[in-house]
């Protein structure tokens, strides 16, 4: 039997495993993607906004030459961590059932059961994108995930939400040609944003390079044309794509099928926060898992310290 089984191979999910490898611990990282398969799907131009010693793990340095780190030099920095520790990971292998049984937990996955002391969840929350639930949102041009704007070019594009993801995507499909709407539901920008691409996206908003709606919401979406509600009331424009930049959350169906308890507002897992420990023993939570619908209050940077406070729970408990 595994000390510890290890659910997502994300920054977290490998923190847990370098973390468990100095403690001697014998365990296993399960992935059902890629390696870091959240950060395999960011847009491919997108920059962090943490300098890259803040999304460093296991103590390894994370040297860039811009201060804030790229996709791409995310992805060769973890890929390095994992495999010069030879961390032992299966990748593109989902979890789908944890279940305590004598002493332990049996772990069912798509290709086999393991058994295990001891369970991490860090399983993230970029799988599940919250939805819109207007007319039209399973139309093929509406997009939840963002790859490159190239594609935009020459395009009509609703871009929904004012975060972080929304404003990227807005202004870079507008810098590739793309004509570009934005749709906000609150009176601004949210003050969130990254504060030197704040300044950018208003600017732009005020030279009606880009067009913006507040206080309004998309309505519907059809073949070549959006309902919008805004304060002035019901508009139609013509349209190509939607870019429905709303957010992701964690799967809470799973962490529910697990025996988890969340909280009846955000559906905030219950957890001992100096251990980790849900109200499972012996079942941990790591990293953006953690937040509930409040996908913001976790991230790499915040969230690393997770991997060395269930490491010394389970040593002290051993
Ligand atoms: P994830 O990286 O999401 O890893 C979870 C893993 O679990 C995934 O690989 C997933 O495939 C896997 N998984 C899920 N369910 C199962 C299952 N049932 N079986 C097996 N595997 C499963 N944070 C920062 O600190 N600084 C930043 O600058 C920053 N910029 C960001 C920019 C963007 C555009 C986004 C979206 C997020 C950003 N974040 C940033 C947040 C941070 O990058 C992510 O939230 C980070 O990926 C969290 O790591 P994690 O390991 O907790 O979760």
């Amino acid at each position: 039997m595994l000390d510890i089984l290890i659910i997502g191979g994300g920054p977290i999910g490998l923190a847990c495993g370098l973390a468990a490898q100095k403690a001697g611990l014998s365990f296993v990282i399960v992935e059902k993607g890629c390696l870091v398969n959240s950060l395999y799907n960011y847009p491919s131009t997108m920059t962090f906004f943490s300098t890259s010693e803040k999304l460093e793990i296991g103590g390894v340095p994370f040297v860039t030459v811009h201060t804030k780190p790229t996709r791409a030099d995310a992805l060769e920095y973890y890929r390095r961590v994992a495999l010069s520790n030879n961390l032992p990971l299966n990748l593109f292998e989902e979890v789908t059932d944890v279940k305590p049984t004598d002493g332990g937990y049996t772990i069912v996955t798509s290709k086999a059961t393991y058994r295990a002391k001891k369970v991490i969840l860090s399983t993230g929350f970029y799988d599940i994108a919250v939805n819109l639930n207007i007319p039209g949102e399973d139309l093929p041009k509406v997009k939840h995930y963002y790859q490159d704007p190239h594609y935009y070019t020459l395009q009509k594009v609703v871009v929904v939400g004012s975060s972080n993801s929304a404003i990227d995507v807005a202004l870079e499909t507008y810098r590739k040609g793309a004509e570009v709407t934005l749709v906000v539901r609150g009176p601004e920008i949210s003050p969130r944003v990254k504060y030197w691409v704040r300044p950018d996206i208003i600017n732009r908003i005020k030279e009606g390079s880009i067009k913006a709606y507040f206080n309004s919401n998309l309505a519907a979406i059809r073949q070549t044309e959006v309902d919008i509600h805004t304060p002035e009331g019901k508009i139609t424009i013509p349209n190509d794509f939607v870019m429905a930049m709303t957010g992701y959350k964690p799967n809470f169906d799973f962490l529910a099928k697990l025996g988890i308890k969340l909280s009846k507002d955000k559906f905030i897992p219950e957890y001992n926060h100096e251990t980790m420990e849900t109200n499972q023993a012996g079942l941990y939570l790591a990293g953006v898992v953690c937040g509930g619908l409040d996908t913001h209050l976790w991230f790499i940077e915040n969230s690393r310290i997770h991997a060395d406070m269930i490491i010394d729970d389970i040593v002290r408990k051993k």
